[in-house]
């Protein structure tokens, strides 16, 4: 299965920024088994997608509406992330839960709102701090995930992705051992068998927080670890390519 390396920019570049970025990554990026995606800002996506086409590079959203189309002010439709040449969004996001509300229940709908416009989620999940000092992580990383995932409907290996970010580990510097995350990416695989059973092993599983060029590789030999999803770590080219060097 091809590692995936998603590039989470969260609420950093303005849109002509992130064209020049872009422009300098193509002429760095080196030789990579991995396949590459930048999770942009939505105002950035179409002159992303200007700048990139004819390139290996893919797209991507940090978030989705739930509903199709409509009366819903402020919120982007799968439809239109599609138009302007997204193939992923993120859905439930720590960022989103924590700041926005974001229940796993409105995260399903996201999901399944971006299933249903032909984009592939990657879901997010991950356990705080308080949780990880009871050792309750497992237990609440895949409750979370079930939740997450219910009614959602997946017809393939590579409709969805999960994303594995415990919340202590995101900007803090702090990473969890390479054991830690290919131990709940094993639970993970475990618990995405019960519920698509002929799926679950062809679903990529990727570990967030604070992932860098020097940890990478090691976060990324783990058995079911299948990527990367990097925010500090996305905004410099420089760390981009060291990034993709590394896998
Ligand atoms: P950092 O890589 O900055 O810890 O952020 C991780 C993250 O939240 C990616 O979605």
């Amino acid at each position: 299965m091809k590692n995936l390396l998603a590039l989470n920019w969260k609420m950093n570049k303005t849109p002509s920024e992130a064209v020049q970025w872009a422009k300098e990554l193509r002429a760095a990026l080196p030789q990579t088994s991995a396949e590459l995606a930048i999770m942009a800002p939505a105002i950035a996506l179409q002159g992303l997608s200007l700048e990139l086409k004819d390139s290996p590079v893919k797209l991507g959203a940090q978030d989705i509406s739930a509903h199709e189309s409509g009366a819903y002010t402020g919120e982007i439709s799968a439809a239109m992330l599609k138009d302007v040449g997204a193939m992923y969004a993120v859905v439930g996001h720590s960022e989103r839960r924590e700041y926005h509300g974001e229940s796993s229940q409105i995260v399903a709908a996201k999901a399944a709102a971006a299933i249903a416009g032909g984009l592939v989620p990657i879901i997010c999940v991950g356990e705080g701090l308080d949780v990880r000092e009871k050792g309750e992580q497992v237990a609440y990383t895949l409750d979370q995930l079930r939740d997450s995932l219910s009614q959602v409907p997946v017809l393939g290996a590579d409709q969805i992705v999960i994303a594995y970010e415990p919340v202590w580990a995101i900007g803090t510097g702090k990473t969890a051992t390479a054991a830690d995350a290919g131990e709940m990416a094993d639970a993970i695989r475990g618990a995405l068998g019960g519920l698509y059973r002929e799926y679950a092993d062809g679903v990529r599983i990727l570990y967030g927080g604070s992932v860098k060029p020097a940890n990478i590789a090691e976060i990324c030999a783990q058995t079911n670890v299948n990527g990367a999803l990097v925010g500090g770590a996305s905004l410099d080219v420089a760390s981009v390519v060291g990034l993709a060097a590394a896998l």
